[in-house]
């Protein structure tokens, strides 16, 4: 499949791993397969109970002086598959379809992030031509799953002050900061009652809207499926009493949610449909154009339900309408680049409970604790029982950098063209070994990676081809 490329090498232990399946959480195997790639190849290493592997390999001949450096990228993949596609991601191998320079796999992610990663430190560790300084090399487990490996390593046995992570999604642009984040979670028990007698039940349903990566798109002004809900909710109340059953609206901490449906009751419909329009119009005039589908319908329900209060209700929507979600404050130091953001994640109620998340991220530390106490005011007016959990450091934006300039000019090099850097608003294990090792000097690269955590992920052939020469580029000159 890959004859006419040049680091065969490369793509050959690509091929390789993408026959073990490795799944977040289910990284025993591919673990095993390291462990025994360096036993194989007689380079040291040491696994832990996380599944993540670290190697070390004694600097090429003439570099012994050179200062240790590490590469590190994570052995997990996301699990998704079309629907007409039977994929068992416990058992089954991922099968590669190349089509010209395109890479992608039958009807499920592909694995290239961050399967790119693994295959590059494979072929530079059973390399003896690649120049290098003392080298480290961590593979971790559980990145997408709130990088759980990165979080449980034991960073102490690591020598190196240099890092190329090798989890980011392009050439021509390596990233050099990213946000710290938290998810907080509430629970706020209100009890359930009668809605009076004369009561009509409807059916909220919100969508059409495109939803997105809370911390990649949470600056392309898209419109949160629940803060519509909210929002409406919040109109129809001011206009009646209402009675709230029942909620439903996101399923992951890191997604801008895209539907939500509320059930309720209200004693007047003609204020209520009234009130709903205005909102929906106010809704409608801050769209963009990738929200154009949306919908706000209200459904007529015919079988009675127990519900909140209205006092009750009236005090979670207007705390649920305290919860800001977007970006709060842009960064003054990088162009474009959102600082602070919060993002309302998941909201469910059902039995007189309401439960709700938010997903909040800032490369300032202080900005994020900020925005927990905001958070925690959201809860005492709700009534609600508060945890913050999951936080993570983020990696800020460094002055001086040995390794950006190293990747500048061997990019220079290898692709014959000028490189750039951002920084990204979403979350990198190298914000979790910042936390650990506050001296490291970062940069973060990556091959060209499309559609990623989708069964339409791709990466392009060539450059994940050029993308080995340019790691290898930058060992020799570190
Ligand atoms: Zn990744």
């Amino acid at each position: 499949m890959f004859e006419d490329v040049n680091s065969k090498k490369v793509f050959s232990y690509f091929e390789e791993i993408s026959f073990i399946p490795r799944g977040s959480g289910n990284e025993k195997g591919i673990a095993d397969y390291l462990v025994k790639f360096a036993k194989d190849h007689n380079i040291f290493c040491s696994r832990d109970e996380a599944n993540n592997v670290f190697m070390k390999k004694e600097a090429s001949v003439g570099y012994e002086n050179h200062a240790p450096i590490m590469l590190q990228g994570h052995i997990d993949m996301v699990c998704e598959a079309n629907g007409d596609v039977e994929h068992d991601f416990l058992v089954d191998p991922i099968k590669l379809v190349r089509n010209g320079d395109i890479l992608s796999a039958d009807g499920t992610t592909l694995g290239a992030d961050d399967g790119t990663a693994v295959a590059v430190m494979l072929a530079i560790l059973d390399s003896s031509e690649v120049k290098h300084p003392p080298l480290e090399c961590l593979f971790t487990a559980g990145e997408e799953i709130g990088m759980v490996g990165m979080k449980a390593f034991d960073a102490s046995q690591v020598k190196s002050r240099k890092l190329i992570n090798l989890d980011s999604l392009a050439t021509g642009v390596a990233t050099v900061a990213c946000a710290g984040g938290v998810r907080t979670d509430f629970t706020a028990k209100y009890g359930d009652d009668d809605a009076p007698s004369e009561a009509i039940f409807y059916r909220l349903i919100v969508s059409g809207l495109s939803g997105g990566h809370s911390g990649e798109d949470i600056n392309l002004g898209r419109t949160n499926a629940i803060v519509a809900a909210v929002t409406i909710m919040r109109y129809i109340i001011d206009a009646c009493d209402a009675y709230i059953v029942r909620s439903s609206g996101g399923d992951k901490d890191n997604a801008i949610p895209r539907e939500c449906s509320v059930e309720f009751a209200v004693t007047d419909s003609n204020r209520a449909t009234s009130a709903l329009e205005k909102a929906v119009s106010l809704i409608k005039s801050e769209l963009t154009p990738e929200d154009k589908e949306f919908k706000a319908e209200l459904v007529p329900i015919s079988d009675r339900k127990k519900a909140l209060s209205s006092k009750n209700s009236r005090i979670l929507i207007c705390a649920l309408s305290l919860i800001h979600s977007g970006p709060i404050r842009m960064s003054d130091k990088i162009p474009g680049f959102v600082e602070t953001s919060s993002n309302f994640s998941i909201w469910k109620t059902a039995d007189g409970v309401s439960e709700f998340t938010t997903f909040s991220r800032s490369s300032v530390d202080a900005a994020l604790d900020n925005v927990i106490t905001k958070l925690n005011c959201v809860a005492t007016s709700a009534g609600a029982d508060v945890i913050h959990r999951n936080r993570y450091k983020g990696w800020a934006f460094a002055e001086k950098s040995e390794m950006r300039d190293v990747y500048l000019s061997s990019h220079r090099r290898v692709f014959n063209k000028e490189a750039g850097v951002e920084a990204t608003h979403a979350g990198l294990e190298c914000g979790v070994l910042l936390s650990k090792i506050p001296d490291m000097d970062i940069v973060s690269i990556g091959p060209d990676i499309k559609n990623l955590h989708s069964p339409s992920e791709t990466v392009s052939i060539s450059s994940f081809d050029k993308f080995y020469d340019l790691v290898v580029d930058m060992l020799k000159n570190s």
